[in-house]
């Protein structure tokens, strides 16, 4: 069965063009939706940017446009264009026009940065994705669990705002399709509030959680299940897990947001029907672009 990896970034983790696509052939990644981090310098770790294309001396961004783009002009099977400008920005309504009509950009994301997500101005951007099709990408980092220990150059990094942030969001939007990802979101696996403190808590989930309140609640809601964040997630009770994606069997979306295929043993192993296998893979990524106006 092909997959379609619904997270990932160029020129991450030391994996260039050539590595990315090899790495998908690899793995059976037919498509990766291919997504910008537009995060202004003040707004993520020093300590983390390693992981991003600033060897070249490019310090603009994490994860440029510009970047993903030239990806997609080499690569245009494989690749899903995502763009994400500042909602703060005047110009990011424009932006995010021009990029849709230029460039065929299909997905907003990733959006990460240090704002409340429910701001008017995001609002706005949300809105325009939706009336063009364009569903959105959005991470979310407490800034209880994400404690640097410092005062300097920040005391925490917190993304989003908390999943309150994000009902408000779900519900103002109702035509947008959001992707919840991240530590912030996928701690809300559990009804309890050990998400506030720790970034990847672990042991069985009570059940009832934030995740599944808002599957139930808001159609326009998909779990983007990249990184550890959502693994340790979905493994801390499997029965769970599986109970969850079979009430929701369209909503799960398989991402990646690095260059393993950690997620898929245990997905396989849940005893999931095909159909539902196939949902997971791929299905529910090419029906989230399916409608985007080029
Ligand atoms: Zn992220």
């Amino acid at each position: 069965m092909f997959k379609i990896d619904a997270h990932n970034h160029p020129d991450y983790h030391g994996y260039n063009f050539e590595r990315h696509i090899a790495d998908m052939d690899e793995k059976g990644i037919a498509k990766t939706w291919l997504l910008t981090w537009e995060c202004p310098a003040g707004e993520y770790d020093p300590n983390t940017i390693w992981a991003f294309a600033t060897a070249m001396g490019d310090r603009d961004y994490p994860a440029p446009l510009r970047l993903c783009w030239s990806y997609k002009e080499r690569a245009p099977e494989r690749f899903i264009l995502g763009y994400c400008p500042d909602p703060r920005r005047p110009d990011a309504v424009q932006k995010m026009k021009a990029a849709v009509r230029t460039y065929g950009v299909q997905v907003c994301g990733e959006l990460k940065l240090r704002m409340m997500y429910d701001n008017p101005d995001a609002l706005d951007l949300y809105r325009y994705c939706g009336e063009e099709g364009i569903p959105v990408t959005m991470h979310f980092d407490n800034a209880g669990a994400q404690t640097t220990g410092a005062e300097f150059p920040r005391r925490h990094w917190w993304y989003g705002g908390d999943i309150d942030t994000l009902e408000r969001v779900l519900r103002l939007c109702p035509q947008t399709n959001f992707l919840g990802h991240a530590p912030g979101f996928w701690c809300h696996i559990s009804a309890d509030r050990l998400g506030e403190s720790q970034a990847y808590p672990k042991g069985p989930v009570v059940p009832g959680g934030r995740i599944e309140e808002l599957l139930d609640k808001y159609p326009n809601l998909y779990c983007d299940c990249s990184a550890g964040s959502c693994r340790i997630a979905l493994t801390r009770d499997p029965a769970y897990t599986k109970k969850l994606i079979l009430a929701h069997p369209d909503r799960f979306v398989y991402a990646r947001d690095y260059f393993d295929n950690e997620l898929s043993p245990f997905i396989d192993s849940l005893g999931l029907p095909e159909e539902i296998l196939e949902a997971f893979y791929h299905g529910s990524a090419e029906r989230l672009v399916a409608t985007v106006k080029q």
